[in-house]
C-alpha cells in the first residue's frame, strides 16, 4: 500500500501576515567564514519565495556541522545569511542563539516580508534528541511550520521530527516535495526495465538500499570497490582489492533474491589494477576475478563500461547511486564518466544519487543531463530501501 500523499504548499492554508516557520538544509561547506558552495541555500529560494509572495514572514532554521550541542564560532549561520541576504535580495536578520531570549524577542516582532535565520540548531544539545521541549520553544517562535530539508527527514531530530507536531499548519516545501515525488516513482511502479547501478565503497553502507532495490529492480550493475565483496563471495580472486569478509553471507542473500525474482546482478568482468591508489602507479586491465596478488582494483574496466552501458540503453528506469571507481585520481575515473555517459544518454527516468556521485557528475559538467539529482545522501538511500522516515512521516496527511 502506497503512503498517504504529503501535505504541501498548496495544502498549507493562508500564511498572510503569520510567521512560518521553515527547516531548510543549509549544511554548506564553510572555510574562513564564507560559504564555498552556495547550492543549498539557492535551491531553497522557490519555497522561500513562495511563502514570501503569500504575505508570510519566515523563521528560518537549519543545522551545520556537528557541534555536538555546544556553540561553536566556527559554525555559526552568519556567513550563510549573509549569502541568503544576497540571493533573496532582502534583509536576512540573524538571530544569534536557537530558540533563546533574543530569538524569542526578534520572532515577537516580525511582520510580512520579514525574513530571521536562528542559529545552528545543533547548539542545542536537545535537537538532536528530539526532545520536546526544545521543540515547544521553536514553536512558539512561528503560526506554521514547513520543511523543506530533505537531506535531514531520515533523523528524528526536534526540529524535523518533534517539531511538525505542535503545528495544525504543516507542510513540506518544494524541495521536499520534489523528492518524495521522483523517489516515490522508483518506489511504486517504476517504468520497466528498471536499472539500477550502484558502487562506491562499502558494500555494507548499502545493504538496505540493496534488498530495497532487489525488490524492484529489472537489473542490478554493481561496480566500486563493493563489487569485490561480491566477487570475491563467489570465489574470485581480487588482490589487494577492498573486500568486506563479514558481508559474504548478506552478498549472497542478495545474489539468492535476485535469482528468486529473475532480476539481473550484472558484475564487473574487467577492472583497472595497480599496486596502490596513486596516478603515478602502473596500471593495468585486468579481468576481475584475476587481479594480479598486491594490485587492487581502482576503477571498472572498458568491457564492463560497454556492457553496462548495454544494460543501461535499454532501461526505462535508472537510478545510479556510486562512483564506479576512485574517480577523484583521473587514472581510475573513466568507469564513472563512461556509467555517467550512457546514463545520461539513456531515454529512461534517471536519477542520480550520493553526495561523491553528485561531485563526479558535477566535475563531468553533467548536471544538467538527468532528470533528478537527488540531494539527500542517507536520506534518499533510507528511502529507496522503503523506510518510513520521521520528517516525511510527519507531514503526510493522515498524520
Ligand atoms: P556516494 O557518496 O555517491 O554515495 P560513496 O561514498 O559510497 O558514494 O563512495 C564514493 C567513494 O568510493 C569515492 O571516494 C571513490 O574513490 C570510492 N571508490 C570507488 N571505487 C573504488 C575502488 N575500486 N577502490 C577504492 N575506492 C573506491
Ligand atoms: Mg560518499
Amino acid at each position: 500500500m502506497s503512503p498517504a500523499p504529503l501535505r504541501t504548499l498548496d495544502d498549507l492554508g493562508d500564511v498572510e501576515g503569520k510567521r512560518v516557520f521553515v527547516r531548510v538544509d543549509y549544511n554548506v561547506p564553510l572555510e574562513r567564514g564564507e560559504v564555498q558552495d552556495d547550492l543549498r541555500i539557492r535551491a531553497s529560494l522557490p519555497t522561500l519565495t513562495e511563502l514570501l509572495d503569500r504575505g508570510a514572514a519566515l523563521v528560518l532554521a537549519s543545522h551545520l556541522g556537528r557541534p555536538q550541542g555546544e556553540v561553536r564560532d566556527d559554525l555559526r549561520l552568519a556567513p550563510v545569511a549573509d549569502r541568503l541576504e544576497e540571493l533573496l535580495e532582502r534583509d536576512v536578520a540573524a538571530v544569534s542563539d536557537v530558540a533563546g531570549e533574543e530569538a524569542v524577542a526578534v520572532c515577537s516582532h516580525i511582520d510580512a516580508g520579514d525574513v530571521v535565520l536562528l542559529e545552528n540548531l545543533r547548539f542545542e544539545p536537545g535537537e538532536t534528541a528530539d526532545d520536546p521541549e526544545l521543540a515547544d520553544r521553536l514553536a512558539g517562535l512561528a503560526d506554521a511550520y514547513v520543511n523543506d530539508a530533505f537531506g535531514a527527514a531520515h533523523r528524528a531530530h526536534a526540529s524535523v521530527h518533534a517539531l511538525a507536531s505542535r503545528f495544525e499548519q504543516r507542510a513540506a516545501g518544494r524541495l521536499l516535495q520534489r523528492e518524495v515525488e521522483v523517489l516515490s516513482r522508483l518506489l511504486e511502479g517504476p517504468d520497466a526495465p528498471y536499472v539500477a547501478v550502484l558502487g562506491g565503497v562499502k558494500v555494507s553502507d548499502k545493504l538496505g538500499v540493496i534488498s530495497g532495490l532487489l525488490e524492484r529492480c529489472d537489473a542490478l550493475l554493481v561496480g566500486g570497490a563493493m563489487a569485490f565483496t561480491f566477487i570475491a563471495a563467489g570465489g574470485g580472486d581480487v588482490g589487494r582489492s577492498l573486500v568486506e569478509e563479514d558481508r559474504f553471507d548478506d552478498v549472497r542473500e542478495a545474489q539468492r533474491t535476485a535469482s528468486a525474482r529473475g532480476a539481473l546482478i550484472q558484475l564487473p568482468e574487467d577492472v583497472v589494477a595497480a599496486p596502490e591508489m596513486s596516478v603515478e602507479a602502473p596500471r593495468q586491465t585486468v579481468p576481475v576475478n584475476a587481479i594480479p596478488s598486491g594490485q587492487m582494483g581502482l576503477d571498472i574496466g572498458p568491457r564492463t563500461v560497454e556492457e553496462f552501458a548495454r544494460t543501461l540503453a535499454d532501461a526505462k528506469t535508472i537510478l545510479w547511486n556510486g562512483p564506479m571507481g576512485v574517480f577523484e585520481l583521473e587514472p581510475f575515473s573513466s568507469g564513472t564518466r563512461g556509467v555517467a555517459m550512457a546514463v545520461a544518454g539513456a531515454n529512461a527516468f534517471t536519477v542520480v544519487g550520493g553526495g561523491d556521485s553528485l561531485l563526479a557528475v558535477k566535475r563531468l559538467g553533467l548536471e544538467g543531463s538527468f532528470d533528478h539529482l537527488s540531494t539527500g545522501g542517507g536520506a534518499s538511500l533510507e528511502f529507496l530501501e522503503g523506510k518510513v522516515l520521521p520528517g516525511i512521516a510527519a507531514l503526510r496527511k493522515e498524520v
